[in-house]
């Protein structure tokens, strides 16, 4: 039986078009989905969109819509970017659904059962932006830090989880690495706000009204945060389908740093008191800037997604957004530098050398290579690339490996630029042979290595080498059909 897979992305606050960083964790998480269908496992991979909460009634009210259509047409923005970026997610999850709404009934009343919830009154500071109550400590000069903009004080009745009882069984299992969270960075603030203490939080809400009803108080919905964590489990059809037996526990979520807390802390708590298996890892990305400024409205440089993809293709998009900075680390974005990383990697780099290769193949040997052995030089070279690409993959650092990709396009390069085939074609030499058969054989691992991170190129270049191998690229005139995969763009 083939090992199972199951990843999530996070759900998205529908309440506006996806920007980029919406699109970069989505997009990591479809090259990891991508990768392990490679790798032979059964891959279950959802994205999703979070649509209740009073932000989401605000926008949709300034829009002057209604709370259901103003997500309708929000979760259609996210579908259609996903797909212009090629995200071949198996579920997009809105929580407005009945699916949604049945699997998250099921797990309230579980909990109801458990003797976790209680009523209680609460007194906090709730920044409406956030849909979370923050503490005094976390407030900057008196702000929501995230937000800049002050909370209000609310007193609700409200029932609360018994979040405390679980801390110290979650700490174990981080140490045990039974629920791993990477980077080691986020691990240790998780590990630090344990240790400081949390309060139990209130799971219900009396002034959030575009919600899932609250069974157990009338007039209150169950709080927001506490229904998208359930979606993990709603997207595979909790608590009945064979799916969720299938695929449950996730063996990956990847998140951003701004919803660790609640995705390593909150989210273990509630599944241990329904005792239902915890997720195995956390990869927590970092935050970006864009061009060294934080990505807002007001200064105007948010990037759409889609704007890339016009650019650039879909492919180029998705390479240009993961070789920027490895991902567990803070990264600015510089929109400015695409087009150069474009020409540098793209054109020059892969597509370049890609063409290089096959060229040579088809004008000396019209595409037909005897059986020979390779290079050694070479078969060590894709002995170690291979052994540090896996180690990467399998830990999720993507950029890595396509740092150990472009080494090896270099020393491609290098092998080429050494061995000259157009001398030893000039002066038929037989050892032509073996150097055009090595080219070749690399040129195939790095298509395979780059498969996850630009699915519709590789593609291209398959069918032109399956094509190129059956001698079938030369034209009646004896021209050649190019492989030309990554036009040069103009620089601004
Ligand atoms: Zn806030």
């Amino acid at each position: 039986m083939k090992n199972k897979f199951y990843l999530t992305t996070p759900i998205y606050y529908a309440i506006s078009k996806p920007h980029i960083g919406h699109a970069f964790a989505t997009l990591y998480a479809d090259i990891i989905a991508r990768y392990q269908k490679l790798q032979n496992r059964k891959v279950f991979f959802t994205a999703g969109a979070d649509e209740h909460g009073s932000i989401v009634e605000k926008k949709a009210r300034q829009a002057n819509k209604n709370p259901q259509e103003f997500v309708d047409e929000i979760a259609l923005l996210y579908l259609k970017a996903w797909r212009a970026l090629e995200i071949q997610y198996d579920v997009f999850i809105r929580t407005t659904s009945k699916q949604h709404k049945k699997g998250v009934l099921n797990f309230i009343e579980q909990l109801y059962r458990t003797n976790d919830i209680y009523p209680g009154l609460y007194e906090g500071l709730y920044c409406i932006n956030c849909e979370n109550f923050l503490t005094e400590k976390e407030l900057v000069n008196g702000l929501c830090p995230d937000h800049l903009k002050p909370p209000q004080k609310i007193k609700e009745k409200n029932y609360f989880f018994r979040l405390q009882k679980y801390l110290p069984l979650i700490k174990e299992k981080i140490l045990n690495q039974e629920l791993k969270i990477i980077p080691k960075s986020r691990r240790n603030e998780i590990l630090n706000i344990i240790e400081n203490g949390i309060p139990d939080f209130s799971i219900s809400r009396e002034k959030v009204k575009w919600g899932i009803p609250f069974p157990y108080i009338d007039g209150q919905t169950i709080y927001v945060w506490v229904e998208a964590l359930i979606n993990y489990l709603t997207a595979l059809g909790f608590p009945n389908n064979k799916r969720f037996k299938e695929f449950w526990p996730s063996d990956l979520h990847i998140i951003g740093a701004d919803i660790n807390k609640f995705h390593s802390i909150f989210w273990p708590a509630l599944l241990l008191s329904i005792g239902t298996a915890l997720p195995k890892t956390i990869f927590v990305h970092g935050f970006f800037t864009i061009n060294g400024q934080k990505m807002s409205k007001t200064l105007g440089n948010i990037i759409d997604p889609m704007t890339l993809v016009s650019k650039f293709g879909a492919d180029a998009t998705r390479y240009l957004l993961v070789s920027q900075f490895p991902a567990s680390e803070h990264g600015d974005i510089k929109e400015s530098d695409f087009s150069l990383k474009y020409n540098t990697d793209l054109a020059n780099g892969i597509g370049n050398l890609l063409e290089r290769i096959t060229t040579m193949i088809i004008d000396y040997k019209n595409g037909f290579l005897k059986k020979t052995n390779f290079d050694k030089n070479i078969i060590d070279s894709v002995q170690k690339t291979e052994k540090d690409y896996f180690k990467h993959m399998e830990n999720y650092e993507l950029f890595y490996s396509l740092q150990d990709v472009f080494l090896f396009i270099k020393t491609l390069d290098q092998y080429i630029e050494l061995q000259k085939p157009w001398v030893l074609n000039k002066n038929q030499d037989t050892r032509i042979d073996k150097v055009l058969a090595t080219l070749l054989w690399g040129a195939e691992k790095i298509i395979s290595w780059l498969e996850p991170f630009i699915p519709s190129k590789t593609l291209i270049v398959k069918n032109y080498l399956f094509k190129m191998k059956k001698g079938k690229l030369k034209l009646s005139d004896g021209k050649r059909v190019r492989l030309n995969l990554f036009p040069r763009i103009k620089e601004e």
